[in-house]
């Protein structure tokens, strides 16, 4: 039913901006959204099913034991819960109020603050920041340590771990003082090899999106780690009263990402990355010979492939990247694009990441930049470029 949208009244777009959750985050495969439609014909007990999406999930990433969550959000409420209260049913009951525990702080590093960290207060627990923001020193993690630490909460992500201590040398501090870490890899599939490296590294759990790359209900998580912590997180979840009981994976959820992860470990991997550079490379084609435009494509590599194709403007185009990329979300087809933030950010640049574009829809974002590029230098003033883009 394609046009289901248009029924309700709400325009589509191409997203080329990315796995981002207020686009929608994935596109499920047919044989995900088919597993659920098979899911919603028939009652089953959830403890039942999530029994079954723990060896499936334990298979793919070498952990002991996983579960479906309500998305990566939801796996870090559970998982700090879990370290909170453990399995004790009146600690359970307690949570968020941890007045009746001695542990209940959760180291992060500076470099990793960020929205997401909602989850862990949610939960109860109190955040400690450790680092300089660009920078962090062992010592600083060491002595912020203490007896009321519950966890190390790890964000894993290429960019903000150049602040951070890496995930080995964390994991390994926190051990020593009987520390368990909780790692946030919500976005980082692909690449395939991170559902099982940060258990390589020593992380007692780790979270990762079902709506982003495993390319599953965009409702769905994965939470996997140690045994006794994923049962503790069951049991502070749904369907059990408890904190966690709003972060609750329905039994179409569970089939769906037990599905979506199936398909994931007998993809193609390089046939997915190859299809996502040949459609940066179409537009790159299209776009590269305006005067004043740098047009570059931009992958990071294989520790996260993120295939970006990126503008920058000279300010003698008169080309305010900001407005360009609010102009391509009016167009028909809406295009979603980025201007890229954060320290590697060029000034007055936007980015277009194919990996959330379908086949073909290259060829009409090429044809709108370009109308939009051309128009703008026909009519060209040239303009202040800030220094910054950040802020925006
Ligand atoms: C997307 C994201 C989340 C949230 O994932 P959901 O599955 O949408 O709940 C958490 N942390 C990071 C770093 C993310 O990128």
């Amino acid at each position: 039913m394609a046009d289901i949208y248009e029924r309700i009244g709400v325009r589509r777009l191409i997203n080329a901006r990315g796995t981002h959750t207020r686009l929608g985050g994935t596109l499920m495969r047919p044989e995900v959204a088919e597993a659920m439609q098979a899911a919603a014909g028939a009652y089953v007990v959830l403890d039942e099913l999530q029994d079954r999406a723990s060896e499936v999930i334990a298979r793919a990433t070498g952990l002991e034991a996983g579960m479906v969550t309500g998305g990566a959000e939801a796996g870090l409420l559970l998982g700090t819960a879990a370290i909170l209260a453990g399995t004790d049913p009146s600690k359970i009951a307690a949570l968020p109020d941890t007045s009746g525990l001695t542990r209940s702080e959760a180291i992060m590093h500076r470099a990793h603050r960020n929205g997401y960290d909602h989850a862990l207060r949610a939960a109860g627990a109190t955040v400690v920041d450790i680092g300089y923001g660009g920078s962090t020193l062992p010592y600083q993690l060491r002595s912020a340590l203490n007896e009321r630490t519950a966890l190390v909460m790890y964000l894993m992500s290429p960019w903000a771990n150049q602040g951070a201590l890496s995930l080995p040398q964390t994991c390994e501090i926190a051990h020593e003082a009987g520390v368990p870490v909780l790692v946030d890899a919500a976005a980082m599939l692909p690449p395939a090899s991170n559902l099982t490296r940060f258990v390589a590294e020593g992380a007692d759990l780790v979270t990762f999106s079902g709506g982003k790359g495993l390319m599953g209900p965009q409702s769905s998580g994965i939470l996997a780690g140690r045994a006794d912590l994923i049962r503790a997180a069951r049991l502070n979840g749904s369907p059990y009263h408890s904190v966690g009981r709003s972060a609750k994976a329905a039994k179409e959820d569970i089939v769906g990402l037990i599905v979506a992860l199936e398909n994931y470990l007998e993809r193609d991997h390089e046939a997915d990355i190859a299809g996502w550079r040949a459609q940066a490379e179409y537009m790159l084609e299209h776009l590269r010979d305006f005067p004043g435009v740098a047009a570059s494509y931009l992958h990071d590599g294989r520790e996260h492939p993120v295939p970006r194709v990126e503008l920058v403007f000279d300010a003698s185009t008169g080309i305010d990247a900001h407005q360009l990329v609010l102009a391509m979300e009016e167009h028909d087809p809406r295009i979603f694009l980025f201007e890229p933030t954060g320290p590697t950010a060029k000034v007055n640049s936007i980015c277009i990441n194919t990996q959330t574009m379908q086949p073909g829809e290259e060829e009409i974002v090429a044809r709108a930049l370009h109308a939009a590029i051309a128009e703008r230098l026909r009519r060209a003033e040239p303009i202040a470029v800030l220094s910054s883009s950040g802020g925006r």
